[in-house]
């Protein structure tokens, strides 16, 4: 029976199907093509790309009694206790290094054009944890638990500033 079925299969439900150009339409534009540099920033994210592009790291704090946690990426509630009472806050820009890989193959730009590049995750001072990328360091002289510090590199057409970080040397 079910091959009968098959059989009087007019194909109708194949010309439903929406053509490619409307999937396409209901994707991102930046994903399609080459990965943005930056988001693009919004009324909210917009503190902490000026403040890059200032030099400084902004993270969020929540000020709910009882609570006080940071958080990173920048949420507009507390992911700890969920309070709207979440201020930012500048980073003091230390932070240890939790893991890392070095990527040698990336086709995507602007990755394509500086590789190899280590991407990593990093423990802020402050206590979140951030995926970043750590620059002016071999992949082969890492180590877990290396102090590492902010630094900012412009980043692109917009030359919006990106956070990465490099290994800490103190000066003395
Ligand atoms: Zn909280």
């Amino acid at each position: 029976m079910g091959r009968a079925g098959a059989e009087r299969d007019d194909g109708a439900h194949l010309a439903r199907r929406p053509p490619r150009h409307e999937l396409a339409d209901l994707v991102p534009r930046q994903s399609l093509g080459a990965l943005p540099v930056t988001r693009d920033a919004d009324a909210f994210t917009r503190p902490y790309w000026d403040a890059a592009n200032q030099g400084r790291l902004l993270i969020r704090r929540c000020h709910a009694a009882g609570c006080g946690a940071a958080h990173h990426y920048p949420r507009e509630f507390c992911p700890r206790c969920w309070s709207e009472d979440v201020h930012w806050e500048r980073a003091s820009g230390r932070a240890s290094l939790y893991t890392w890989s070095v990527v040698h193959m990336n086709d995507l730009s602007p990755f394509s054009g500086r590789l190899p590049y280590t991407a990593a995750v990093v423990d802020l001072a402050e206590g979140p944890r951030m995926m970043t990328e750590v620059v002016g360091c071999p992949g082969f002289a890492l180590r877990v638990g290396m102090d590492l510090y902010v630094h900012f590199r412009p980043g692109g057409a917009d030359g919006t500033a990106v956070p990465v970080f490099r290994v800490f040397r103190p000066t003395v």
